[in-house]
């Protein structure tokens, strides 16, 4: 039920619960994070309580300074470990909140063409066919994403990272609220812009069906039909 992302400067897993923290509010049945490290993706997640986590990570920290993360309101599939978001491939990691009406009909095309799932959720779906579009389609990140998002049906937000890609998050929204944040040499990205303001009031809001390409140094926001926008920074006051 909210997400947070960061293209960061230094370790960002504890940023990270720092936002979701602030997203508690919210309600959540559980959580967990995606770092990038050497070019490498990797999660934890845990039921229940953010503080869960927190001990997951302590027990195991996650090293990168670039990462998203999720507290999950579950629609689809039990509230358990498995389920929780960030869902990913080897490619890519993704958080997403709301639902993707149009799920099981993607995720029969994606198993008619012998891709495994191992969750029960709607969301999965999303990591596994910008997957198919970057591995079979032979698709860069950005084309990837776009085709995947403009296959889904429902309200959601999402966010992206990719495997090799240190400077590169995307992130897109129709139904659900999604606000960037722009930092010295670093990018955010939450649900709203109560959980970036320990990091920066300059804030900018996604509007209906857009969606984002983000670096540490550069917004560059399409709107649904794929045409890029400009959307205005503010100054937040969202309180610290
Ligand atoms: N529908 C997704 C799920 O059940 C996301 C729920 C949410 O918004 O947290 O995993």
């Amino acid at each position: 039920c909210g997400i947070i992302g960061i293209l960061g400067s230094k370790e960002v897993a504890p940023q990270i619960i720092a936002g979701l923290k602030r997203l508690e509010y919210r309600g959540y049945d559980s959580a967990g994070i995606a770092t990038l490290h050497d070019g490498r993706l990797a999660r934890r997640r845990a039921p229940g309580k953010l503080s869960n986590l927190d001990e997951a990570l302590s027990a195991t920290p996650l090293p990168g300074i670039a990462g998203i993360g999720h507290t999950r309101w579950a629609t689809h599939g039990a509230p358990n470990e498995t389920n929780a978001h960030p869902h990913m491939t080897e490619r890519v990691a993704v958080v997403h909140n709301g639902i993707i009406e149009n799920f099981a009909e993607l995720r029969r095309e994606l198993e008619d063409k012998g891709i495994v799932f191992e969750s029960e959720t709607d969301a999965e779906v999303c990591p596994q066919l910008i997957t198919y579009y970057l591995q079979t389609e032979n698709m860069a990140p950005v084309e990837a994403f776009k085709k995947a998002i403009g296959r889904m049906r429902g309200a959601f937000a999402f966010a992206a990272i990719f495997s090799g890609e240190d400077d590169l998050m995307i992130c897109g929204r129709k139904g659900s609220p999604l606000a960037i944040g722009r930092g010295n040499d670093e990018m955010y990205l939450g649900s709203d812009a109560y959980a970036l303001a320990p990091f920066t009031n300059r804030v900018t809001y996604l509007e209906e069906g857009d969606w984002a390409v983000l670096t540490r140094n550069s917004i560059d926001v399409r709107d649904e039909a794929g045409a890029k926008v400009q959307r205005q920074e503010v100054i937040s006051s969202a309180s610290q």
